[in-house]
């Protein structure tokens, strides 16, 4: 019974527009209800937000159906296992997850926010709850490409292998880190980020994962670096080897990564955003692959 999330799903942006809440009545099979943002509370006792313990997924829904459920769902229950959480009640947080974009308004893209907690301190149960996003907007992302700045994380390649608790792949609430990481970027005049280990090695960016191309070559790193493994980057992976190209998983060193022909950074919000510059100078943007990677991907036309 621990296991399953005291689920309520909020929403965002569109305060009057209902969301989805978990009716507390069966605890074994929570039944989700709408709510509005407004309406749906956290305890303040919660370790999610005294902590930021806890785990979540954010999930693509275009034009209404949800993009990599399963992968995010596993990654829900992988992250949880790294944490040491129980393992979540998947169909709960699948069932809540739906009713929130079944009960908000349509629109061409929405993002679903799964949040697993340990719960209330003292409790001994995990709680977790739902939320459906909207109004973001990725045109000039994807069309005209983004600015990045390379960061040193300040951690080996090999951590995830000698320093399980630092909790490297797992999805954590902890992303305050991400977000300074963001803020430094935009002091640098830049958009997003790339870490970088402390020995030279391409890791991930803040919340995506980082995709490069040399020739017909297209490279990932690999998911045993500390970083998540990203459900968008193995859907654009599929697409890429249905187009004829190579791909990999691999270490690539940041020399690598400056002397890319292309270079994306992949994730559910975005999907694929090209880079346009690294660390102030120019990269080429393909915008006919990228339109192709958006469209046979995830059927989103590029702007
Ligand atoms: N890496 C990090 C640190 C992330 O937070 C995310 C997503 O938020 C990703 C990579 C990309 O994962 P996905 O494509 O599954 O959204």
């Amino acid at each position: 019974p621990s296991a399953t999330p005291d689920a309520p799903a909020a929403e965002d942006a569109t305060p009057d527009a209902p969301a989805a809440k978990d009716a507390p009545a069966d605890e074994t099979s929570p039944t989700p209800h709408p709510v509005p943002l407004a309406e749906a509370a956290v305890n303040v006792g919660d370790l999610a937000v005294s902590r930021g313990d806890g785990i979540f997924e954010s999930i693509a829904v275009i034009g209404g159906r949800f993009i990599a459920l399963g992968p995010h769902l596993a990654r829900l229950a992988h992250s949880a296992e790294l944490l040491e959480l129980p393992a979540p009640d998947l169909a709960a947080f699948e069932r809540a997850a739906r009713a929130g974009v079944d009960a908000h308004t349509a629109e061409p893209e929405l993002l679903v926010k799964l949040v697993y907690s340990r719960g209330i301190e003292g409790d001994g149960r995990a709680s977790g709850w739902v939320q459906v996003l909207s109004g973001a907007n990725h045109a000039e992302a994807r069309g005209r490409g983004i600015r990045v700045v390379t960061l040193d994380r300040g951690y080996r390649h090999d951590i995830a292998t000698t320093s399980p608790w630092l909790l490297q792949g797992a999805k954590t609430l902890s992303y305050a880190l991400n977000k300074a990481a963001l803020r430094e970027a935009a002091r640098r005049g830049a958009d997003d980020v790339v870490f970088v280990s402390s020995d030279d090695v391409v890791l991930e960016a803040p919340t995506s994962n980082v995709l490069v191309r040399h020739g017909d070559l297209f490279r990932t790193p690999r998911t045993d670096l500390g970083i998540l493994a990203g459900t968008t980057q193995a859907a654009v992976f599929d697409t890429l080897d249905r187009l004829g190209f190579e791909t990999a998983e691999t270490v690539l060193s940041t020399a690598e990564l400056a002397a890319a022909d292309n270079i994306w950074l992949l994730s559910s919000g975005r999907l694929v955003a090209p880079v346009r510059e690294l660390d102030g100078r120019a990269v080429a943007v393909d915008h006919e692959l990228t339109a192709k990677l958006l469209d046979e991907t995830f059927g989103v036309l590029a702007p």
